[in-house]
């Protein structure tokens, strides 16, 4: 199969080879002849999986055949966050250098008043965040009224982000008549009725099962003490010979520190989240791009939106409360067809999360004790060093042991990945190949306050 037996046409079809790209991935093989076919539709697709090129190469064609109506764009895509904003823009620009439209990305956090010129000069593609698209409505620097294609992106995101009312502001701004086109990672009931209120008939595309995440990730579980965990971390950097590590912790003060005691470790990083400046973030994403620092630590907005290809490590040092926030992260490996590598380091208290996790994958997460570390059979919130209860040590990655895991039966049933017995087990995380490669595009992710994005 090839982008134009889709039926992409000679100019798309280039810049797509020109982009590397041999053949359409699943979800552009399934959305693009329905996309250029004019119908609405529903794209159930996980993070990597080429979703991007899937609605923006029709969208540009359509587009392309269509009249310029220089002053309002005909073409709108809205993104949960910055980063993903600037790398769908950066898409759009890559693809459609050969045809005769324009583009503009505006979100917030930067000035407003390059956009406002920017849109004064008419586009007819806008990618935009949406609280600082309705910054620009209630200033009267944008027209909505020519919409003709809309796509809202990762879709269950925006609503996570609590974005919904603003959402429902824009639609009201649209044309009735209009080509919707809706992507979503996860399938919850209000996705299902924000898609049914915004789609006519659509058609209906899914790789992967919803929720579940990339088949090319391994993934695997560290059961750790939560004191241990940077020195584990650590360890698994250098004695695997990581070179360009993504991990996630889940708060925005712990990236900070995470990020500054890797640093003493001798192990380069920088973290990135909402609190830092849009030109921090640019700064640590592109060092990390260009391997100038070894792991970059991020908060969940940062799961989104980045796209490196051949990220080969990600680690989860938290997890997070959300279990589909998981297959987000973990979707920053093993992007489009390459394989990638997500590990865990889970504590005591991170049981009942991870229970929540497999419920999610519909499956264990195998687990590989690394000899030296085990989990603590308590570990409260202070990380008090294998808890005053002494040294039930073994704690292995069950609760199961002693039934005792008062962190809910849950804990309990970690599925035991490479046998029994004490401290055993497995020697390091396979480290996988070399070095990442920055390509690709895009920017950071924000965090979840709206005015992240604003
Ligand atoms: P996305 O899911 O849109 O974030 O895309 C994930 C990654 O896959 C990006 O790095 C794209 O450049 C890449 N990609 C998209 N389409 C293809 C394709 N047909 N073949 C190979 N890589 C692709």
């Amino acid at each position: 199969m090839t982008f134009s037996e889709l039926g992409l046409n000679a100019t798309l079809s280039e810049a797509v080879a020109a982009k590397g790209y041999t053949a359409p991935t699943p979800i552009q093989a399934q959305s693009i002849p329905a996309i250029l076919s004019g119908r609405d539709l529903l794209g159930g697709s996980q993070t990597g999986t080429g979703k991007t090129a899937a609605f923006t190469l029709p969208m540009l064609q359509r587009l392309a055949a269509g009249n310029s109506r220089p002053r309002s764009p005909r073409g709108l895509v809205l993104t949960p966050t910055r980063e993903l904003a600037a790398q769908v823009g950066e898409s759009v620009m890559t693809y459609g250098k050969g045809i005769h439209l324009t583009s503009a990305v505006i979100f917030g956090g930067v000035g407003i008043h390059p956009q406002i010129d920017r849109l004064r000069r008419g586009v007819d593609i806008l990618v935009a965040t949406p609280g600082r698209l309705l910054d620009h409505v209630s200033q009267g620097t944008i027209d909505l009224s020519q919409v003709e294609i809309f796509v809202l992106d990762e879709a269950d995101r925006m609503l996570d982000m609590g974005f919904i009312h603003d959402i429902r502001k824009i639609l009201k701004l649209l044309p009735a008549r209009r080509q919707n086109l809706l992507f979503s990672a996860t399938y919850s009931a209000e996705i299902k009725s924000l898609a049914d209120g915004i789609l006519h008939k659509p058609v209906e595309v899914e790789v992967a099962r919803r929720s579940s995440a990339a088949e090319t990730v391994t993934q695997v579980i560290h059961p750790v003490a939560k004191a241990d965990k940077r020195r584990l971390l650590s360890q698994l950097i250098k004695k695997g010979n990581w070179s360009q590590v993504l991990v996630f912790t889940r708060t925005k003060h712990g990236a900070n520190r995470l990020a500054e005691q890797l640093g003493i470790d001798g192990i380069p990083a920088a973290a990135i989240h909402g609190n830092k400046s849009q030109s921090a973030r640019t700064k640590a994403l592109a060092d990390f791009k260009a391997n100038a620092i070894r792991v970059l630590v991020a908060t969940d907005v940062a799961s989104r939106g980045i796209d490196i290809r051949l990220l080969p490590h990600v680690v989860n040092y938290e997890l997070p409360n959300v279990p589909e926030d998981y297959v987000h992260r973990i979707g920053r490996t093993g992007r489009a067809g390459e394989e990638g590598c997500a590990c865990s380091l889970v504590s005591a208290d991170e049981r009942g999360l991870l229970k929540d996790i497999e419920k999610v994958l519909k499956r264990p997460i195998p687990v590989e004790n690394i000899e030296g570390f085990q989990m603590a059979e308590v570990d409260g919130l202070e990380d008090a060093r294998n808890t005053s209860r002494g040294n039930q040590g073994r704690g292995r990655s069950q609760g199961g042991g002693g039934g005792g895991g008062g962190g809910g039966g849950g804990g309990g049933n970690r599925p035991r990945g490479n046998g029994g017995g004490g401290g055993g087990g497995g020697g390091n995380r396979p480290s996988r190949g070399g070095s990442g490669t920055g390509s690709g595009g895009g920017n950071r992710g924000s965090r979840r306050p709206r005015s992240a994005s604003r």
